[in-house]
């Protein structure tokens, strides 16, 4: 028998930083994870460049990091030290099928939550209209006190892409609609660009959403607009989920993207707002999406990607360690 000493993080299987590969609903409710991993490879609802569906794999890949020996220098935290966390698999999408591949993530979670009641998941995915089923999951499963903190290029507030209403352009409307996320606990933070139009925007104002532009940014500094977006999460809800596309980053930091928009924010400024953002409000659950592998050639957006999610988890073990 081989020593069994832990792998680099380029060896054996990649799950996320080499947590335990955990699928199995009484397992979990064994272990009662405070965080789980879970896959949502699914692209089927883009209106661009495809690629999606690779985002959870190259997401586990990408890091040199493992749970062994992680460190956050920031917080001065062995994060798995404070937390249990479990790669949970992933949701089994169909190729082809927008709805059933909601339905799967819809079941993979609610398996999940089922399981493990005060488990965060964070998805990955996957293009961004699996945030309707994955945000709507969480939300009801805390009886609908929960708000959005939403960082994108993109509104994702349409009414529908081109007759489909089941669009990454839309995953917004239908959280809102459907009465999972009042509009008026949906914050977003770092829309920019040439879209959606004004009839869009009024329906968002309508819907008392509360966005906050690049050009805000701009002019007020990150900071500022980072405290308005803690507060107004506050607002209202007693929890909060946390929606991360990746193309609210500049091309330049995320070129591996489906829909890129130039003039965003720095990998920086990212990690500090999810680690602050963390840190001050209830997290329920959280997912980072639209990272395309193909148009990744350097590897930097799954990176990112990952150190996202691995930010989010930093700050809730210190949070958790009284930090
Ligand atoms: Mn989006
Ligand atoms: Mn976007």
């Amino acid at each position: 028998m081989t020593e069994q000493r832990p792998h680099p993080a380029y060896a054996g299987i990649s799950t996320f930083l080499h947590l335990p590969w955990v699928e199995d609903p009484d397992r979990i409710a064994e272990l009662q994870p405070d965080v789980a991993i879970v896959g949502a490879p699914f692209d089927v609802a883009v209106t661009h460049r495809p690629g999606a569906r690779f985002g959870p794999r190259a997401i586990r890949a990408a890091s040199y990091l493992q749970q062994t020996g992680l460190h956050h220098l920031g917080f001065r935290i062995e994060p798995f030290s404070v937390l249990r966390g479990i790669d949970a698999g992933d949701a089994r999408c169909i190729p082809g099928d927008i709805q059933r591949s909601h339905e799967a993530i819809r079941a993979k979670l609610r398996e999940l939550l089922a399981a493990a009641p005060r488990c965060v998941p964070i998805v990955l995915g996957g293009d961004h209209s699996i945030t309707y089923p994955a945000a709507g999951v969480v939300a009801d499963h805390y009886q609908r006190r929960v708000g959005i903190v939403h960082f994108d290029a993109h509104a994702d507030t349409a009414n529908d892409s081109w007759g489909v209403l089941l669009s990454h352009g839309t995953p917004m409307r239908r959280l809102i609609e459907g009465g999972h996320i009042a509009g008026r606990n949906f914050v977003q933070v770092g829309l920019r660009g040439y879209w959606p139009g004004p009839d869009v925007i009024a329906w968002m104002t309508e819907q008392g959403m509360r966005s906050h532009f690049l050009y805000e940014i701009e002019e007020r500094g990150f900071e500022a607009v980072i405290e308005d977006a803690i507060e107004e999460a506050l607002d209202g809800p007693e929890f909060i989920y946390l929606s991360v596309d990746i193309d609210v980053l500049d091309p330049a930091f995320a070129p591996g993207t489906g829909t890129p928009e130039p003039g965003g924010l720095s990998s920086r400024e990212l990690l500090w707002a999810v680690r602050t953002i963390v840190s001050r409000v209830p997290i329920v659950g959280m997912d980072v999406v639209e990272v395309s592998p193909p148009y990744d050639p350097a590897g930097i957006t799954a990176e990112v990607a990952h150190r996202v999610v691995l930010e989010a988890i930093a700050a809730l073990a210190a949070k958790r360690a009284g930090r």
